[in-house]
């Protein structure tokens, strides 16, 4: 059970302590070169509530590549057309292989997993194309209001690195393509994703832009922008698939729908509660953020926040 009178700060300094001795293990991702350059001695945890408090600490105000995590925000962009509108192009099991793993989608017929790892969020992103004519607009306008941050932008360098190194989600996508499951030139779909995957972001902006999750589809101008169900549904996927295959430890260790990206941050949901951003750049073997992981588990630990 979730206590109402949980003290952030004191909870805050605890996971402070458990993390401080880990900060900088783990491996920075270096597939995509320019990840390759960030400093891994960094962390950042933020706590945003749904009436609008921050709490955070450490490098909570350095800016990150947001990577995968992006991929909730383009889902719940599809999500505004109507809930089933995606759902014959990708499922929503979790994949229980690597985010950018051909052989599920060659034996599934080009339909991905889900919309969490790169096939899946490849299908949204052309989607989104379709439903807005330009996917990284919707989404970076979505993620500057939410934020907060007008100024919140691509980081063109590293998008250029996932371009110039993207031969697995071109790989991916014309798979896809051949499948019949693109609608928009591969090219043009690439040239959006990995823009989007470049989005920087700080700990700080991510809590506050989760709070779209955390109260259940109302944006911070408190319009609604998707359905409650479809918030809902967002957060399950996030539970059983936003964490690469990790997502069953996730489940039992932390209890939270989380999404990870490679750039080390962790976004997770406490539903009607709180919107938690973690970063640290160094990964664990399947991809997510070693300090990251264990600020999550240490808070819902002490404070039990948890969906279960
Ligand atoms: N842009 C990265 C890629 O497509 C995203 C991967 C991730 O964060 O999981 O390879």
């Amino acid at each position: 059970a979730v206590s109402d009178d949980i003290d952030l700060s004191d909870a805050l300094t605890v996971v402070m302590e458990r993390v401080r001795p880990h900060i900088g293990e783990g491996k920075v991702a270096d597939y995509i070169p320019e990840l390759g350059r960030v400093d891994p001695k960094q962390f950042g945890f933020a706590v945003a509530s749904v009436d609008g408090e921050v709490r955070s600490l450490g490098d909570a105000d350095v800016r990150f590549s947001m990577q995968s995590m992006t991929k909730v925000f383009t889902l719940a962009l599809v999500n505004q057309e109507g809930e089933d509108h995606i759902w014959g192009r990708v499922n929503r099991e979790p994949s229980g292989s690597a985010f950018n793993s051909l052989y599920q989608l060659e034996f599934e017929n080009g339909i991905p997993r889900n919309p969490l790892i790169n096939p899946g969020a490849i299908v949204v992103t052309d989607e989104l194309l379709g439903d807005t004519g330009d996917a990284f607009a919707a989404l970076r306008a979505l993620l500057r209001a939410e934020t907060g941050n007008p100024e919140l932008d691509a980081d063109e360098v590293t998008a250029r690195s996932e371009l110039e190194t993207g031969d697995r989600n071109r790989a991916l996508a014309y798979l896809m393509a051949g499948f019949g499951n693109m609608r928009n030139p591969v090219p043009e779909v690439l040239d959006h994703y990995f823009r989007q995957c470049s989005i920087t972001i700080t700990a700080t902006e991510l809590a506050r832009a989760g709070l779209l999750l955390a109260r259940h589809g109302v944006r911070a101008d408190g319009t609604r922008m998707i359905d409650r169900n479809a918030a809902r549904r967002i957060m399950a996927i996030m539970l059983t698939c936003g964490t690469y295959d990790a997502a069953g430890d996730f489940a039992y260790r932390v209890g939270l729908p989380c999404k990870s990206g490679v750039g080390g941050g962790i976004l997770a949901i406490v539903p009607g509660r709180y919107s938690i951003a973690a970063w640290g750049p160094g990964l664990d073997a399947k991809g997510n953020s070693v300090t990251g992981a264990l600020a999550l588990d240490t808070f819902t630990q002490v404070t039990s926040c948890s969906v279960f």
